[in-house]
């Protein structure tokens, strides 16, 4: 007999409560999940990140076949397909199935991918509400309709209240909306009250039910992030002369991690000053980060730390000079460098870049209503340090330029 369904879920995906899963029937349904070169390839991709998706497809599959779920599942290296078009044409092939079901992709990439196959074969490819996702992308789209700019605070305000979520009535529990001013602080300052515990969740869907497993056990925590610890060891440092990204790097590179902060005040932030290309910061952080999918990937970095989108989700770039590392970690009291400093040889090439970034940008947000402040202290500068920072940046610019070679 011909097969009805065939499931189709993604690395990305593994979500036994999926909706792909939805009215499964196993004497005529199947689920398809492949281990795809392309999936790793398509941006170079570290080690690590590939493990952890196949062995966490892996164990999802073996999940589903004791659930007595039947699992068509070719492994990396036990077949001879590159990507996604031809391994599915052939897994059609041999199952004959009446209709494709996926669950929204993260991916256009791999969205189209899909329906360029289910086209080619002439089967219908039904899409179906993606449930990792708080809110779909219909009523996203509608949130997003007509605004001159996405702020993640605004949509993040409209999913509490449209979620009902840490709210007493119309005001956020605890009277506040975030704590980003106590996450800004240095480490161990003590935060504001806890924010009580919400009183009811709307029903269904994972992330809904990861809220309330929070909620459930960590009842007493509190709403501060004043506890939390910098997570990064001076041992793991490699001799090298910026300490802040030689761990930082090395880290990524040894574990395929680095804390938030890291990601966007260090290598972020570094990336910016220098002046990279967007398109290749965001093509480094998909590869190297174990947790990196590009759907959460890409406006992250291109948007908030680069602000490669000319300001859609951010009103202004992130920037800081060595100094905010300082008060933020311990890297610079192992460091050659004096974060103080943006000219002369001990001068931090975090400070010098900062400067001369507000240098170059000085005409566009001099005036800008919640970055002016850190741009008027441009005019604490006379042009002779104007002009060294200049020529100290210009150097550590093709210092730091790729070999053309
Ligand atoms: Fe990084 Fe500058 Fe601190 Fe050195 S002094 S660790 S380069 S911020």
């Amino acid at each position: 007999m011909d097969l009805r369904n065939l499931i189709l879920i993604l690395g990305d995906q593994l979500d036994p409560r999926s909706l792909a899963l939805e009215n499964f029937d196993a004497s005529q349904d199947l689920v398809w999940m492949a281990e795809l070169p392309e999936e790793s390839e398509h941006v170079w991709s570290h080690k690590a990140r590939t493990a952890l998706f196949f062995s966490a497809m892996r164990h999802f599959a073996r999940g589903l076949e004791e659930r007595d779920v039947p699992v068509c599942y070719p492994r990396i290296g036990a077949h001879p397909y590159g990507g996604f078009t031809d391994a599915l044409a052939a897994g059609i092939a041999a199952e004959h199935p009446q209709h494709l079901v996926v669950v929204e992709p993260g991916d256009y990439r791999v969205v189209n991918r899909l329906r360029e196959v289910a086209s080619s074969v002439g089967l219908p490819l039904e899409v179906r509400r993606n449930s990792q996702f708080l809110i779909d992308l219909p009523e996203f789209q509608d949130w997003a309709k007509g605004r001159k700019g996405l702020r993640l605070e605004h949509f993040y305000r409209y999913v509490r209240r449209r979620m009902d979520v840490l709210m007493n009535g119309k005001d956020p529990e605890g009277g506040a909306w975030n704590f980003d001013k106590e996450n800004r602080k240095t480490f161990g300052r003590q935060g504001p009250g806890a924010v009580p515990a919400p009183t009811s969740f709307p029903p269904d869907t994972v992330t809904k039910t990861a809220i309330a497993d929070v909620q459930r056990h960590f009842p007493d925590h509190p709403g501060s992030l004043a506890h939390f610890d910098w997570p990064v060891t001076p041992e793991q440092a490699e001799a090298a002369d910026m300490r802040c990204l030689a761990e930082t790097i090395g880290q990524t590179l040894d574990y395929g991690y680095a804390h938030h902060i890291q990601r966007l005040m260090i290598t972020g932030l570094f990336a910016l000053l220098l002046g990279v290309e967007p398109r290749q910061v965001h093509a480094w952080y998909l590869a190297v980060y174990v947790d990196a999918v590009e759907w959460v990937e890409l406006p992250n970095v291109l948007g908030m730390s680069q602000f490669a989108d000319g300001g859609l989700m951010g009103s202004k770039p992130y920037v800081a000079s060595g100094k905010y590392i300082q008060r933020m970690s311990n890297y610079c009291t192992h460091c050659p460098y004096d974060p103080a400093e943006a000219t002369g040889k001990s001068a931090c090439p975090f400070t010098t870049l900062y400067w001369d970034f507000l240098m170059r940008h000085e005409a566009r947000f001099k005036d800008h209503p919640r970055a002016g402040l850190q741009w008027r202290n441009l005019s604490r500068l006379d042009e002779a340090k104007r002009a060294a920072i200049r020529r100290r940046a210009e150097a550590l610019k093709r210092q730091l330029a790729p070999s053309s070679s």
